[in-house]
């Protein structure tokens, strides 16, 4: 196949020494990142295949490392209800929640995510594999994990279900060049001993990630010391299961202990800063884990939680919250954020040999912000214009694993879009009923 060619770009790297090359040219031949430099490339691949990046920032494509995308369905929905999870969440998805629903919403909140410039996400929820097929379909890079819980779900009559639709769902799509799939059980508190330590083994035996909710509910933290005398981190190091696949959501409630052992295990770290502010749960220590070099990225948490699925936004957040938690201003400069946004979030989903920087070799995974728009000018500090001034509509083109997804600011595929929107308000009512009832 021959070469493709991005021109008139400022490249932020994200390389271990963040090197910014302006007037940058990119050369992606395949799925690959083939060359990268200055305008002399342009002589040395003479291509028709030309984007003209018109001065924009091209930076390594964002990735989400929490979320549970299909929610976006219900988004809105009982946001101030206190308690919410147990009390409106599970209720609702008992109700609601089937095949058809997890990928018509699978489809959109990726679409979201993709127009946003989010071209890895990380994502647990109940009939996995229509998330699966709703990714594959629309070329986005997908970790993907069905949740294994302690009663009876969506998917499954029988409590612990999860563990063999999760072993079915593994074997199906363990060779895929875009979905990686994942063991996910549900959080601490709605799983025993004997079923983590299961979800555990069977991340093991397939090598695959185990991802949970941990340290983020205050009942979950004193539950834990109640019966096991320890923190939910501790809990989960004495049953074995903290490794270097393991990926924790939120890490709220840890302490320096809890720290020093999540770092020991090689633990990914999941920050979602968003959505633990407006659920009021807390900020997690992350200054610590990032000055302890931890493998640390954003991740949105599913949108009835943080009610976006971009990344763009949670950047903006994780300064503004950071410092003004810490009364410091100079926490985290903005080349930081950028760096949990990309190649961190590449780190914690132990992916950052493929993705997560532009460098030669490295999957073609990209997004241009355009610098037209109001609010993108004046432009003295890329970093800094990204995390604070941007927002995800200033995203114009997108390209996963080589192939433009998302041009002009809009998707490729168009009528993907305009039919997901119209099956979508064709359920909203229905939603709405039943929501009504809880
Ligand atoms: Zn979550």
């Amino acid at each position: 196949m021959a070469e493709s060619i991005i021109k008139n770009v400022n490249i932020l790297t994200m390389n271990a020494d963040k090197d910014i090359i302006e007037k940058g040219v990119v050369v992606l031949k395949d799925n690959l990142i083939h060359d990268m430099g200055n305008e002399d490339l342009l002589s040395k691949y003479p291509s028709d295949n030309i984007i003209d990046g018109k001065n924009g920032i091209l930076i390594p494509g964002m990735i989400n490392t929490h979320t549970h995308a299909s929610m976006v369905v219900f988004r809105s929905l009982g946001d101030d209800v206190p308690d919410r999870l147990k009390r409106y969440i599970f209720p609702l998805e008992k109700k609601l929640v089937n095949k058809e629903l997890v990928y018509l919403g699978a489809k959109y909140g990726i679409i979201e995510m993709l127009l946003g410039g989010v071209t890895t996400f990380t994502d647990m929820y109940f009939f996995e594999d229509e998330v699966a097929r709703a990714a594959k379909e629309l070329g986005v890079r997908g970790v993907l994990g069905e949740t294994i819980i302690n009663f009876s779900s969506p998917d499954s009559e029988e409590p612990y279900g999860g563990l063999d639709y999760c072993e079915w769902f593994i074997e199906k799509w363990k060779d895929d060049n875009l979905i990686i799939p994942a063991v996910a059980p549900h959080a601490p508190y709605t799983n025993d001993k004997h079923h983590l330590q299961l979800a555990n083994k069977l991340s093991e035996k397939y090598d695959v990630p185990l991802m949970m909710h941990v340290a983020e509910m205050g009942y979950e933290y004193d539950q834990c010391l109640e019966e096991y005398d320890m923190t939910p981190v501790q809990y989960l190091d004495s049953i074995g299961i903290l490794s270097e696949r393991f990926i924790s959501a939120h890490s709220i409630l840890v302490s320096d202990k809890d720290i020093d052992i999540l770092e020991k295990r090689k633990v990914g770290i999941s920050h979602n800063v968003g959505a633990n502010s407006k659920g009021a749960k807390g900020v997690a220590p992350i200054t610590k884990m990032y000055q302890k070099g931890m493998k640390l990225g954003l991740g949105t948490d599913g949108p009835m939680s943080g009610n976006t699925l971009d990344i763009v936004t949670q950047m903006s957040l994780v300064g503004k919250i950071h410092k003004l938690h810490n009364k410091d201003r100079s926490l985290f400069p903005a080349s930081e954020i950028l760096e949990m946004a990309t190649i961190g979030g590449a780190r914690v989903l132990n992916m950052d040999n493929e993705i997560g920087s532009i460098e030669i070799g490295k999957k073609a995974d990209l997004v241009l912000f355009e610098t037209d728009s109001i609010n993108m000018q004046p432009l003295y500090d890329y970093y800094s214009v990204l995390v604070y001034s941007s927002n995800p509509s200033n995203v114009d083109t997108v390209i996963v694993d080589g192939k433009i997804l998302v041009k002009n600011k809009k998707l490729v595929e168009s009528n993907i879009m305009d039919k997901v929107k119209e099956q979508l308000k064709m359920i909203k009512n229905n939603i709405l009923e039943v929501s009504k009832e809880l």
